[in-house]
């Protein structure tokens, strides 16, 4: 059985919100929700390894963490709240205790999480795909020009809007 990744995306259907298992090499795969076909595009892997967007389908994609930066920063918070009760206490090892315990298990976490694919332009997202680590981390040029693109086109399309009224 050839290996499944994880699909989280926004239907270009039916505008749902899905995630979807899709062996990795399928021609195709069904919305989950809608159930419209979407086909992938036919230079979509390159030696095993995804190249495009499955979705959009753009060939801009990075890797991130995929760590939740709302427990990160929960993490940060909770052990720096501890660090001021031991502080007040007066106890200053276990002050630079808790402080170091804060980082060391925020630094493990970071490594222990693995890293899942995002596309640039549609915001889809690939999890557990094989070579994943091998590919680009986020570049702020090109998710700038993705960005300045889709104003552009919401411009357009409002533009079009009115002359169409
Ligand atoms: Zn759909
Ligand atoms: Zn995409």
């Amino acid at each position: 059985m050839p290996h499944a990744m994880n699909v989280a995306f926004a239907c270009p259907r039916c505008q749902e919100s899905v995630r979807v298992e899709v062996p990795e090499g399928a021609a195709s795969f069904a919305c989950p929700a809608c159930n419209g076909e979407l086909t992938v595009p036919p230079g979509a892997y390159h030696d095993g390894r995804l190249e495009q967007c499955l979705v959009c389908p753009s060939t801009d994609l990075f890797i991130r963490k995929d760590f939740s930066q709302r427990v990160g920063v929960s993490i940060v918070i909770l052990g720096f709240a501890i660090s001021c009760v031991t502080w007040y206490l007066r106890l200053p090892y276990w002050t630079f205790g808790v402080l170091f315990a804060t980082a060391l298990v925020d630094l493990t976490l970071y490594f222990l999480v693995p890293n899942c694919l995002n596309c640039y332009r549609c915001d889809a997202q690939y999890r557990g795909l094989s070579g994943l680590d091998n590919h680009e981390h986020f570049n702020l040029e090109t998710h700038e020009r993705y960005r300045q693109q889709e104003i552009r086109l919401r411009e357009a399309a409002a533009v079009a809007a009115r002359r169409g009224a």
